[in-house]
């Protein structure tokens, strides 16, 4: 189990992108098998804004000066969802995506 430096929730290693710092920058490391100081992610883009936030990257794998986490912020782009706001002729937009139409709403009280 290893802690994500983005949402600080512990996982199972394969759940989890490991990335370390070469020359200023952070690099995802796929196959586990850099050496030095990995810092372990889930591969989410908010997990990331999250270490990013809070300079979690620069901390956990011990650099000196801030990283750029510019290939991570790719890495985890890539598992985004893709949005499409194409449908097509006569399904209703409203059809699919019964997440989006079913999130509850929290009233304070
Ligand atoms: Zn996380």
């Amino acid at each position: 189990m290893r802690t994500c430096v983005g949402c600080k929730r512990r996982a199972l290693i394969g759940e989890l992108l490991r990335v370390v710092a070469v020359a200023g920058r952070v690099v995802v490391d796929e196959r586990r098998r850099l050496p030095g100081r990995g810092a372990w992610l889930h591969p989410d883009p908010d997990c990331l804004a999250k270490a990013e936030r809070r300079r979690a990257f620069p901390r956990a794998l011990r650099a000196a000066g801030a990283l750029d986490a510019a290939e991570v912020r790719e890495h985890v782009g890539r598992t985004e969802a893709p949005r499409t706001t194409h449908h097509e002729p006569g399904t209703s937009p409203g059809s699919r995506g019964s997440k989006e139409a079913g999130r509850p709403v929290m009233s304070q009280p």
